[in-house]
């Protein structure tokens, strides 16, 4: 591993949203190819990638519920549709010239492999891309929670939050002009002030197994790069 690389292994939280790039549903292809060039890059540096994708651009469970839909079959459907994001940058990944394996947390074998903790390791050793999909397996959870779980699963070193901001701000920088960014802040500081950073369960579980977040925006190219060599872009959360 280049000595200027400061990470051995990471696991990046993509959004579905972040997929979507300017539609307002389903995958932009300039999108996705470009993060899976990025994931690529940070890989042959030497550092080993989990990622956990969400499903928000396709289908989210508390929206179905709101609508009328029985609140388990729509995080069901939630659950899938993070499948089908995680296919998605699979391929990418692979037509990119890169290695990678989905792996979900709900059985579908004739599509993917299951999360099997060792195997996933074993493949992140061997320089694949293990992708998590199908958040925790279960209802009423998020893949932020996913993340947390997984990342400490894994042993990665950083968590790492990909969004449309560059980091944490005191208020909404679209709305209030004197808003600040933070560089650095507690897990105790996001939870007590409500920051929405992550939802609580995951930045408890960050917190109890003292994994250091780091929230960024994934639309500013080369930036993933840039914090595997130490740099202090967007907001550090505990570390
Ligand atoms: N989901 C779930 N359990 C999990 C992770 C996700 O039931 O462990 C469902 C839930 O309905 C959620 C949807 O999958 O709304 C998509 O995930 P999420 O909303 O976290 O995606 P993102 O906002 O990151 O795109």
């Amino acid at each position: 591993m280049p000595a200027d690389i400061k990470y051995k292994r990471i696991l990046l939280k993509l959004s579905g949203e972040a997929l979507m790039g300017e539609a307002d549903y389903g995958i932009d292809p300039k999108v996705l190819q470009r993060l899976a060039r990025e994931i690529i890059e940070v890989q042959r540096a030497g550092v080993q990638v989990g990622v956990v994708i969400g499903g928000g651009n396709i289908f989210r469970g508390a929206g179905l519920a709101a609508a009328g839909m029985d609140r388990v079959t729509a995080d069901h459907m939630g659950m899938l549709a993070t499948v089908m994001n995680a296919l998605a940058m699979q391929d990418a990944i692979e037509k990119a010239g890169g290695y990678a394996r989905t792996m979900s947390a709900i059985k579908i074998n004739e599509v993917c492999e299951d999360f099997i903790r060792r195997r996933a390791i074993r493949h992140l050793e061997k320089g694949r891309i293990a992708i998590f999909a199908a958040g925790t397996g279960n209802p009423f959870f998020t893949t932020d929670s996913a993340a947390a779980l997984r990342a400490i699963e894994v042993g990665a070193d950083l968590l790492l939050k990909a969004t449309k901001v560059d980091g944490v701000y005191s208020a909404d920088p679209a709305k209030d002009p004197t808003a600040t960014r933070y560089e650095r802040l507690s897990y105790e500081d996001v939870i007590q002030r409500n920051l929405q950073v992550m939802d609580t369960s995951a930045i408890a579980l960050c917190r109890d197994h003292r994994i250091p977040l780091r929230i960024y925006d994934m639309s500013r190219e080369g930036d993933l790069m840039r914090i595997m060599r130490g740099e202090p872009i967007g907001t550090l959360v505990g570390g």
